[in-house]
């Protein structure tokens, strides 16, 4: 099964892409080491800076064919022998659609022009594969005539083109198994994905005889984009046991394209989705650290990923206690319950725990006292732009509830001289206070570090919490209790 990869021609025409040589180059080289038959770089015709982008990558010495792009014109063909490729794609409306609406051309005017071309091309060293577009949409024997008229001027393989993907498996497979039966050169498949099915219809023509498909990585192409490559190369892999390319490198592929177009794969798209490979549910990650398969349908290693545990309200113990320790941290049942509380109090506010974040949390749980002689259990504070910042705070010390409000400059210092007046006789002064956001964004975890003073014992502490003020007066009684 050949592999024709359409990043740097179908793909770029993803809305809002334009990739520089440099970039292309790059791209090409990684197409060619995960093994890619034919690489599409582009279409000549397009612009000089085009034209020069495809020269490079067909000088490069790279073991895939070099493709360009051409329309059923001599000026086209011309401009892809002129970028050195060895294979000219060249595409001819094959739809009546098309024929009559977009070319305004007859069907004949097609085939003659069709078969120009290609002589063009091989007359100046390249072999032609020949594109019916809208092929999906074309009548089998209006295909025959298309293709048979290609192969008789020369060209060595033919594709199907399902240009606004509106094909299904069974229509995919009737089309493959009359076209494959009647031709005597490879017939290739070219899937786009409106309908969602561009894969499916891609395993169709597979198994209908088709033996070249084209695809992009992740995906990208004209309006919902083409068949994604790594879904194509594993589910192949998967389902028949066919070798295509280099499956460890595919996640590897995806990133690097990712990063160089900018477009962003969502975090549920199969195999190189942020997701794919992730777990957070209690049951799964259960289930996954008993024996990984009971959850994952194959081992995120096979396309060079690693599998992720995320933490959030869905959160179970086991996951936790593994990540802790993997952190560096062993947790005991009674710390661990209160890290999965912390952690599920920040999920339910709709937010995943970041390594940083859960850090944190576990530094402040091992920091915590088993039984504080001192514990907040009321606290209102008042702020805003024209009223002096004031807080009230009801703590219970040594079995005796306290009430106590303060005015301050800000809520977090408000609360503080409160706290002060409480534990005032006691001596205790504040001689530190320090805020970290551990993650960006306005519902940041904070991280409050601070240092109490009582006689010459100075005591350091800290607290995490999405409230800057609650936690402020949290990391305070924690110092407290280590002082009393
Ligand atoms: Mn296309």
């Amino acid at each position: 099964m050949l592999i024709l990869d359409t990043t740097l021609r179908d793909g770029e025409q993803t809305p809002g892409l334009s990739l520089t040589p440099e970039k292309k180059l790059m791209i090409a080289r990684k197409l060619d080491e995960v093994g890619v038959n034919i690489i599409e770089a582009g279409s000549a015709c397009t612009s000089a800076g085009e034209r020069a982008a495809i020269k490079v990558i067909a000088n490069e010495g790279l073991k895939a064919e070099i493709a360009s792009f051409a329309r059923i014109l001599p000026a086209d063909v011309q401009a892809a022998l002129d970028a050195d490729v060895n294979r000219v794609c060249l595409v001819a409306p094959a739809s009546d659609l098309h024929i009559s609406q977009k070319l305004k051309k007859t069907r004949e005017q097609v085939l003659e022009l069709t078969a120009k071309c290609i002589e063009l091309a091989k007359s100046g060293g390249a072999k032609t594969e020949l594109l019916a577009e809208d092929g999906s949409r074309t009548a089998t024997g209006e295909l025959l005539v298309h293709f048979s008229n290609g192969i008789s001027a020369g060209a060595d393989r033919v594709c199907v083109c399902d240009t606004v993907g509106v094909l299904n498996p069974e229509a995919t497979s009737e089309m493959f198994t009359a076209l494959v039966k009647k031709l005597k050169v490879p017939v290739a498949f070219h899937g786009h994905n409106d309908f969602g099915l561009a894969v499916a219809n891609s395993l169709a023509a597979y198994r209908a005889g088709a033996g070249e498909l084209h695809c992009t990585v992740n995906g990208l192409g004209e309006r919902a984009g083409n068949a994604p490559l790594e879904e194509i190369a594993l589910v192949l892999n998967y389902f028949y046991g066919v070798k295509t390319i280099e499956l460890t490198k595919l996640y590897e592929l995806s990133r690097l394209v990712e990063t160089l177009t900018g477009i962003r794969s969502g975090n549920n798209k199969p195999l190189v989705g942020a997701n794919a490979f992730t777990h957070e549910s209690g049951i799964h990650v259960d289930g996954i650290l008993k024996c990984a398969s009971t959850y994952e349908p194959v081992s995120p290693e096979m396309i060079g990923r690693v599998r992720r545990f995320s933490f959030g309200k869905h959160s179970g113990r086991q996951g936790l206690k593994l990540r802790a320790k993997e952190l560096g941290v062993e947790l005991n049942e009674e710390q661990l319950a209160k890290v999965a509380e912390k952690v599920k109090e920040l999920g339910d506010k709709g937010r995943e725990v970041s390594d940083a974040e859960l850090q944190v949390i576990l530094m402040d749980v091992l920091g915590s006292p088993n039984k504080p002689r001192i514990r907040l259990d009321e606290m209102v504070a008042v702020t805003g732009s024209s009223v002096v910042p004031t807080a009230s705070v009801k703590v219970t010390m040594n079995d005796i509830t306290y009430t106590m409000s303060g005015t301050g400059d800000g809520p977090v210092d408000a609360a503080l001289n409160a706290i002060e007046a409480i534990v005032g006789n006691k001596g205790i002064s504040l001689s530190e206070y320090a805020v970290d956001a551990i993650t960006g964004g306005s519902d940041a975890l904070v991280h409050v570090r601070v240092k109490l003073k009582m006689g010459d014992k100075e005591v350091s502490s800290a607290s995490a919490g999405t409230d800057i003020v609650v936690t402020s007066v949290q990391a305070v009684l924690k110092g407290i209790n280590l002082l009393i």
